[in-house]
């Protein structure tokens, strides 16, 4: 059976807000770009029905989770001379064409859901809805960077000159792009990348999280079904070391990256490193993401965006909520009322409709994550501790600290830090949220407008969320990355981000 209120189904009136209806009124850009996910919170009951039955054929018709097999150094050089020579072509196909190709994808990506949403549950532990949101973001990646593409790669821009003197701007492509993207989000984060890239002109060389290959290889399947030629875009398999033989090629002219800051440094070294040109790097790494909730926040709406922002996906978002900095005042009263919304959290196998939370992605993930919960439970206060089934599974935590400064690192799971600060202290609070040097996303919720224009005025984060869940970013709605450790600052799903794996050429004619 199919509850009809989920975690993500609340009634209007726990979600809603009244900032939230000013904000909607905001018109979409509606000629350009029509997101999939407006309604990124849940889906029409009828379509959600639809889709549970065909994933229960799917899942009866076994699917073959066949083997992969990791591709060698001398498999990963020839691809890089084969993207060499895509590259040519594929550069000088119009950028209609090419924009024409990802609205295909897309396309076949809404034909093909069903199967999308089965393997995302499958190989990456995904749950109905967030393996429905992923199939959407990634159907707008391609047609938001398709008609982004159309606007700016279309014709050159005409520069104002001299009489007698033409001068034209147009983008191009920079040449063999790497890929390198992340397992949490091995659909939408794997097409965002290689859709931008190949929307700019490049050729791509895709090297997708060795957790998630066959989500990528469907994914590469059905671009190359779609139009793109074999030769304008590759796949690598394997782990780090075939990513790091990649990043060391002579012969790629840029590299994009979501995963660990870490990872993002080393490759930055390795590119830093080589001779010959000058290689950009495009990071989007993790955080340490805070949400500040002050004393005139509404409790009910608070527990309902903590509890997604923290526990959906099993935390394994780079935008999810891991530090919770409370007013004093109210702070018994708002953590009484998330344990209790997280005491609602059913886990479990992800293809049942009615799971909240998977598993996690794989047993190595789970050992870090007892560990750090282990560590917790002796030197914080528990307020909260769920039970797991056996398997990968971690239940949600929820731990308070005595100083928000107690938490250095990224957590990537379902546990929540709670820290209570002083009115009197709230600068110290921004200080030490600031200190931490990520600036992914941040949360605030708070009914006084000066408050939050303090706050967001004073702290380098990416994205922002008043008084909603800091989650789900949608492709087009709310373009997202981070700054400081949390990456390189170009905006997924943006306007801009396009032209950051692009080239500028201008050509100035004396007529
Ligand atoms: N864009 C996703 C969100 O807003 C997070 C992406 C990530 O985890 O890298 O939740």
């Amino acid at each position: 059976a199919v509850p009809v209120t989920t975690l993500l189904q609340r009634p209007a009136a726990i979600i809603g807000s009244p900032d939230r209806a000013r904000h909607a009124k905001i018109p979409l850009p509606a000629d350009l770009y029509r997101p999939e996910r407006t309604n990124s919170r849940g889906i029409e009951f009828g379509e959600r029905a639809a889709l549970i039955k065909l994933l229960a054929e799917i899942a009866a018709s076994k699917p073959d989770m066949h083997k992969i097999v990791d591709a060698n150094a001398e498999q990963a050089n020839a691809a890089v001379t084969a993207a060499c020579t895509g590259f040519a072509s594929w550069s000088r196909t119009p950028a209609e064409d090419r924009a024409a190709i990802l609205d295909n994808a897309a396309g076949l990506l809404e034909q093909r859901r069903a199967s999308f949403i089965a393997l995302l549950q499958q190989e990456g532990g995904k749950t109905l809805d967030d393996a429905l949101s992923e199939v959407r973001e990634a159907i707008d990646f391609c047609r938001y960077y398709a008609a982004q593409g159309r606007k700016q790669f279309g014709t050159g821009q005409t520069m104002l000159g001299p009489t007698g003197e033409s001068n034209v701007l147009s983008m191009r492509g920079r040449g063999v792009f790497v890929a390198i993207s992340p397992w949490n989000f091995p659909l939408a984060i794997f097409l965002g990348q290689v859709s931008t890239a190949l929307m700019a002109g490049n050729a791509v060389i895709a090297k997708p999280a060795e957790q998630t290959p066959r989500i990528a290889a469907q994914a590469v399947r059905l671009l190359h079904e779609a139009g793109v030629p074999t030769s304008a875009l590759h796949l690598i398999q394997g782990d780090g070391r075939i990513g790091a033989a990649l990043v060391e090629h002579p012969a790629i002219a840029g590299v994009v990256f979501t995963g660990s800051t870490e990872v993002a440094r080393s490759i930055n070294r390795a590119l830093a490193g080589k001779d010959g040109p000058i290689v950009p790097l495009i990071a989007e790494t993790g955080g340490i993401n805070a949400m500040i909730v002050d004393a005139t926040a509404l409790p009910e709406q608070v527990a309902d965006d903590v509890v997604m922002s923290a526990f959906r996906s099993a935390g394994q978002r780079c935008s999810a909520l891991r530090l919770l900095l409370v007013q004093d005042d109210v702070a018994d009263r708002m953590i009484e009322m998330i344990v209790g919304a997280a005491e609602e959290l059913k886990l479990g196998d992800p293809s049942d409709p009615a799971t909240h939370i998977g598993p996690v992605i794989d047993a190595e993930a789970k050992q870090k994550l007892d560990t750090h919960i282990a560590r917790m439970t002796t030197e914080a206060r528990v307020h909260f501790a769920g039970t797991a089934p056996a398997g990968n599974f971690v239940a949600p935590h929820i731990f308070e600290l005595a100083s928000a400064r107690q938490l250095t690192e990224e957590v990537f799971g379902p546990i929540l830090h709670v820290a209570r600060y002083r009115a009197a202290d709230f600068d110290k609070v921004l200080q030490d949220i600031a200190d931490t040097g990520y600036g992914l996303t941040l949360g605030v919720h708070s009914r006084i407008d000066d408050m939050v224009e303090r706050v967001i005025a004073r702290l380098p984060v990416g994205n922002v969320y008043v008084n909603r869940n800091m989650i789900g970013a949608v492709v087009g709605v709310q373009p997202f990355g981070g700054f400081g450790l949390s990456g390189t600052g170009p905006k997924a799903g943006g306007p801009h981000y396009l032209a950051r794996f692009a080239t500028e050429q201008t050509v100035t004619i004396n007529t």
